[in-house]
């Protein structure tokens, strides 16, 4: 049987009980903050990828793996053993040897990390140097571009004008960039 189509009753749980959280695969009834007078009650589910789910009949274990039920779920909160690898390379999570990168999908591990990134970091410099980029295409821009290897880049914790440093998230040069604010009033009257 797949995982998908598992559904095991859970003895320990009443049926009326309602108020259950997640923390990572550990499934908790009557969290002490629900405050419901119910006793509190923790389990792990028999097989990983399983989450406890009420039906009309009871409390099952049923399958929360996003790969498993194809359901595209971004940032998915559980994993089956099988599912629990890099998604370009395969490499299962045991058997990585460095922190991996979180990923929509899942994670990608670091050497796969690592050459997109030195792949998109070559990509972005040929085109840069075939277009002749230059720091005179980085003036005044309604996006901060990189001088070097013209990407755009974020300009989401620049919050003032003035001069702030950053580094390409491409072709990793450090470069300052200088912000301005054009401030514009508009005057009307009153609403009466
Ligand atoms: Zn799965
Ligand atoms: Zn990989
Ligand atoms: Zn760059």
């Amino acid at each position: 049987m797949e995982l998908k189509d598992v559904k095991i009753f859970i003895p320990e749980i009443p049926k009326e009980w309602t108020q259950r959280m997640r923390s990572g695969n550990t499934n908790i009834w009557n969290d002490r903050f629900c405050e419901n007078g119910l006793p509190e009650i923790r389990l792990e589910p028999p097989i990983r990828g399983l989450y406890a789910e009420r039906f009309e009949d009871g409390w099952f274990w049923v399958c929360g793996c996003s790969k498993c039920l194809k359901n595209n779920e971004k940032y998915p909160y559980i994993v089956c053993e099988e599912h629990d690898r890099c998604i370009t390379c395969g490499t299962h999570r045991k058997d990585l040897t460095e922190i991996p990168w979180g990923h929509p999908d899942g994670f990608q591990c670091k050497p796969c990390a690592d050459r997109e990134h030195k792949e998109r970091k070559e990509e972005a410099l040929r085109k840069a140097k075939e277009k002749s980029h230059s720091e005179d295409d980085c003036w005044r821009q309604s996006e901060i571009i990189c001088p070097v290897c013209a990407s755009e880049c974020s300009s989401d914790d620049m919050y003032e004008s003035g001069e702030h440093e950053m580094t390409c998230y491409v072709c990793d040069t450090e470069f300052i960039v200088e912000v301005e604010y054009d401030v514009n009033y508009t005057s009307k009257l009153k609403e009466t």
